[in-house]
């Protein structure tokens, strides 16, 4: 059985060349589908009753069991997301007026270990595939579309910022954000798609060759010495290395965008001194910065830093002619914030120990 949901256009036209069928067959089913939230082959009434049954012998179209939905006092939600195995994972909704964006995991976990992020400590169990990454989405667009009775797109921007680091898993974040941009899908401008990345340097270039997304690099500390303890895959791939390829990524092309983040840890990170190393290794590069709240976990042995000390340091970046903004903290009532999505993840690392 073919999970549709698995597919992205061109993996549609060649299964219906496999069943002998016309290539627009595609765009009509990715429209039901992902436009009109059909997933029963008997509602997809400008099908043939002979496609309608062939289809059910060898496709289906599954979406990820929601485990539990709660929501915010200020409105966002969070779905865990029922997989295999006792696996689950999250997604987030955060509603602001001028906009909905939904923050989508990328992996069962995470295997980067950085010290200051939950989904960290529950170690990695394994890649979500496309149907899991679009499946959110879908999941999310059309549950808040029925509530509303609404007719048109509810979310307007995704964010690759859930659970797991996306471009450990490039082949199938690249195909589920084709489909995000996609006019018979949900027809997301690539300005409106952003993958946030620690900074796997190989992949980030490769992204710029296969993807037209923005991108967000979660920086954190402007020293090696310092980043290696926050970002551990600092150690393999280097401020130097990072920067470089950030140049890259927006060398030639004034339509792509990056935005650095940069979790404010008190007395870890959050100093004047800071702030001037921030502004020394970025410049050149126009980027914008997004300072976020550090937000705590079990466990987690960091503090926030205070707003005094958040806006001391954003004020240095802003005079320096660097464009700043402080993340609001959303959710954080039913941990749902930045870094604090845990799901359950049957921790590999462990079993294997
Ligand atoms: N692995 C990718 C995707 C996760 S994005 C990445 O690192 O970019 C989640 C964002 O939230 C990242 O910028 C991450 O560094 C940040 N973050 C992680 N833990 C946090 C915490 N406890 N408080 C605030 N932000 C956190």
């Amino acid at each position: 059985m073919v999970n549709l949901l698995d597919l992205d256009l061109n993996g549609l036209q060649a299964f219906f060349a496999s069943i002998g069928e016309k290539p627009f067959r595609a765009t009509q089913v990715m429209k039901w589908i992902h436009q009109q939230g059909i997933v029963d082959f008997d509602a997809m009434t400008n099908l043939s009753k002979a496609l309608r049954l062939r289809l059910k012998e060898v496709a289906c179209i599954t979406i990820p069991k929601v485990e539990t939905m709660q929501t915010s006092q200020d409105g966002t939600r969070k779905w865990l997301l029922k997989l295999d195995n006792g696996n689950s994972i999250e997604t987030v909704f955060i509603p602001e007026d001028d906009r909905g964006t939904l923050c989508i995991s990328s992996q069962v976990g995470c295997a980067l270990d950085c010290s200051f992020c939950a989904t960290a400590q529950q170690g990695f169990n394994r890649n979500l595939t496309v149907a899991e990454i679009i499946g959110q989405l879908w999941l999310a667009e059309h549950t808040l579309r029925s509530e509303m009775e609404k007719d048109e797109r509810v979310i307007s921007n995704v964010v690759m910022m859930g659970m797991g680091e996306p471009l450990t898993n490039f082949n199938n974040v690249v195909q589920a954000m084709s489909l995000m941009m996609n006019d018979f899908c949900y027809g997301l401008s690539r300005r409106r798609v952003t993958l946030s990345t620690a900074g796997i340097v190989p992949a980030l270039l490769r992204l710029k060759e296969q993807s037209p997304v923005s991108l967000a690099v979660s920086l954190h500390a402007a020293n090696d010495s310092l980043r290696d303890q926050l970002v551990p895959i600092n150690k393999k791939y280097p401020l130097n290395q990072l920067i470089a390829a950030c140049r890259e990524y927006v060398e030639d092309d004034n339509r792509r965008h990056i935005t650095f983040e940069y979790v404010m840890l008190k007395d870890i990170n959050d100093s004047p001194s800071h702030a001037r190393d921030l502004i020394k290794l970025l410049k050149g590069i126009s980027a914008k910065i997004n300072l976020i709240p550090f937000n705590p976990f079990p466990q987690s042995h960091y503090q926030r830093s205070t707003p005094e000390a958040i806006e001391r340091f954003r004020d240095i970046l802003i005079k320096a002619g660097l464009v700043t903004i402080t993340r609001k903290t959303r959710g954080d009532d039913i941990d749902a914030a930045c870094g604090q999505l845990a799901g359950k993840v049957i921790n590999r690392r462990q079993l294997n120990r």
